[in-house]
């Protein structure tokens, strides 16, 4: 029998430590974490639970063994993740982000740059380490996110420039929404920058990845304060003359920043979606004790009444089906050397979508309680709608990469039910970035569209 959803006793015990660590030493601080109305220092609260998961080898599991890494599988970081995105998905993010900073590395760095960067982010006596992913730009006329693979030449598409100057690359411009902050908003020890490396042409062609470390002179980091996810870190990050070492820039990237973009926030897709299992896992279980212990006025606990018996029986079997969705997708990646560009993507959108109608429809049967603060659902709700918004938007990004993939004329529909490769190309990027009115300016000549928001 080849398929066997059963976990191994391995597994169980990747998920029992997860668990453990979720439930005893992550879940005291996050409350107070969460209220807290300064986001550096909501983060920094989570700082003393973070050096403990890195101890017990959580905070680096999904990197590679041999440069120090736990070298879990992808199946087996979702299997985890989910305990602990069921307590707090905003500090599984700041975790996750470890993977989103450091995979890139593995994938299109050097053995010497594996070593120097992996090396140095599973060794760190303190715990404190932390790698960061910073692709994402600031909204308005001067960079750019979901557009990232605009075909067009500046101003369209990634904002941040690379100018080489001799051994170095010199960084200008601003980035929004990474994760490098790090524990005092002086930026995380390492993070992976997708950055314009050529000018002159369009955002397939003309983007790299470096790794930015921590002091380099030139960078300052302001935080975002956001709805949900409060204990995980994003800034608005300025570049201005930041001299970094033309050896930190990922040679397997150099030119492809585009595909790096495209494979980490597919690699991230069934962790996101695992983050939606866990907050709604944790809103049903909560709604199921509520209506077994409430009577609305009535004889006997609101349990007994069809809709909300239907309603949560209804959540418990979509909860089970995007676990198994996430599950699969994580199995997918194993199994073809981390790349689930489509599968990746299908599972976030779906998942992370369906999870957060789950959580509403259980404050439905929980009724008015459910907004009072006494009980959690409003948490809940809040960090389940960063979900389909974050790594890379569900909208922009995720359902655009879907299409350019089946849109593929050699695209096999049947490809994931059967397990095969699909192998993502530059022609399946681009799709559904220019809209009629770009045609419409770069038919006339005139100056495209710049936002006063800046
Ligand atoms: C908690 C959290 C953690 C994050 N961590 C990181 C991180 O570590 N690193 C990082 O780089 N980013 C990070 N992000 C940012 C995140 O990855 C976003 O998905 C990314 O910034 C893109 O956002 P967007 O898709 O809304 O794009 P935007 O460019 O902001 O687009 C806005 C909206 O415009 C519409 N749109 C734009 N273009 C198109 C199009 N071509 N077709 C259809 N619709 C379009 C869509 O509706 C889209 O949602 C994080 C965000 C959060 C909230």
């Amino acid at each position: 029998m080849a398929i066997d959803f059963t976990m191994s006793p391995e597994q169980r015990q990747i998920q029992a430590m997860a668990r453990e660590f979720a439930e005893n030493v992550l879940a005291p601080v996050v409350p107070e974490a969460d209220r807290e109305p300064d986001p550096l220092l909501a983060h920094a609260r989570t700082k003393g639970a973070y050096v403990e998961a890195y101890k017990a080898g959580i905070a680096m599991a999904m990197l590679p063994k041999e440069y120090g890494g736990g070298g879990l599988s992808c199946l087996d970081l979702t299997i985890a993740a989910e305990e602990i995105c069921a307590v707090d998905p905003g500090f599984a993010c700041t975790v996750l982000c470890n993977g989103l900073g450091l995979m890139p590395v593995a994938w299109y760095g050097t053995e010497e740059q594996k070593k120097r960067f992996i090396g140095a982010a599973t060794s760190d006596p303190t715990g404190e380490f932390l790698g960061g992913w910073t692709a994402g730009e600031p909204p308005g006329g001067t960079g750019g996110t979901a557009n990232f693979d605009n075909p067009f030449p500046r101003p369209a598409g990634i904002g941040l420039t690379a100018t080489r100057d001799g051994d170095h690359y010199i960084l200008n411009g601003r980035k929004k929404w990474s994760s490098a902050g790090g524990w005092d908003a002086k930026g995380v020890n390492a993070q992976t920058v997708i950055v314009r490396t050529d000018g002159d042409v369009g955002g397939t062609k003309g983007l790299s990845a470096i790794v930015v470390e921590r002091g380099t002179p030139g960078i300052s980091y302001e935080f975002v304060n956001k709805e949900g996810h409060r204990t995980a870190s994003n800034a608005l990050i300025t570049f201005d003359n930041a001299r970094v070492p033309v050896d930190n820039l990922l040679p397997g990237a150099a030119g492809n920043g585009d595909f790096v973009i495209n494979r980490n926030f597919a690699w991230s897709g069934p962790v996101a979606g695992i983050a939606a299992v866990g907050m709604a896992r944790s809103a049903y279980e909560a709604a199921l004790k509520f209506c077994k212990a409430n009577t609305a006025g009535s004889l006997t606990p609101i349990i007994r009444f069809q809709n909300v018996g239907y309603i949560l029986g209804d959540c418990a079997a979509k909860i089970e089906s995007a676990r198994y969705f996430c599950w699969r997708a994580s199995d997918y990646l194993d199994k073809h050397e981390q790349h689930a560009e489509l599968v990746g993507a299908m599972c976030k959108i779906n998942t992370t979508e369906a999870m957060f109608d789950v959580i509403y429809k259980c404050m439905q049967v929980v009724g008015v309680n459910s907004l009072s603060t006494e009980y959690p659902f409003g948490r809940f709700l809040r960090e389940a709608s960063v979900l389909p918004i974050y790594d890379g938007g569900n909208m922009g990004m995720q359902r655009r990469r879907v299409h350019g993939v089946i849109a593929d004329e050699g695209f096999n529909p049947r490809a994931v039910m059967e397990d095969s490769t699909i192998v993502f190309e530059k022609s399946m990027e681009s799709i559904g970035t220019v809209a009629d009115w770009d045609r419409q300016y770069s038919n006339s000549g005139s100056t495209p569209f710049v936002s006063a928001a800046e």
